[in-house]
């Protein structure tokens, strides 16, 4: 059960909080994560904000296929958000590895080593497309939530 107050509880409901982790990704999803964040795609429209830390975080973003340099780091950071949490995997890679399958130093899948909410399949995927995997993550948090 959560700790948080009621009215703390309502206002994550109204503004996810977002922290992002490139876990190996070739820099492709990063840059399109970037631009979905931005102004013109404007996840402020559902309250949608970037955070610095993850402690303060309701959505963790993750590109890449999980190295085994990233891997516990990917981890700690799960563990450190606040409950209830949701978590996105974008681009093919945290999905299945991608182009690094087979490779000794990847991990994937993520939901190998945390539970996955959303996917948003490509490579890389739209900001578009992403915007529309952090709606929904918005809506699988205010469910969580409730
Ligand atoms: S899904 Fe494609 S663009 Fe994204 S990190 Fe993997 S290889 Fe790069």
């Amino acid at each position: 059960m959560s700790i948080l107050s009621p009215l703390l509880r309502a206002a994550r409901r109204k503004s996810p909080w977002f922290y992002t982790v490139n876990a190996g990704s070739c820099n492709g999803c990063d840059i399109e994560v970037g631009a979905g964040l931005c102004p013109r795609y404007d996840p402020e429209q559902f309250g949608g904000l970037r955070q610095g830390s993850p402690k303060h975080a309701d959505i963790l973003i993750v590109t890449g296929p999980i190295t085994l340099r990233t891997k516990q780091a990917l981890v700690d950071i799960y563990a450190q958000m606040p409950s209830p949490k949701v978590v996105v995997a974008v681009g093919s890679c945290p999905a299945t590895g991608n182009v690094f399958t087979g490779s000794p130093s990847v991990c994937a899948p993520l939901e190998s080593l945390i539970p996955v909410d959303v996917y948003v399949p490509g490579c890389p995927p739209r900001p578009q497309d992403i915007l529309r995997g952090l709606k929904q993550a918005a809506q699988l948090l205010a469910e969580k939530e409730a």
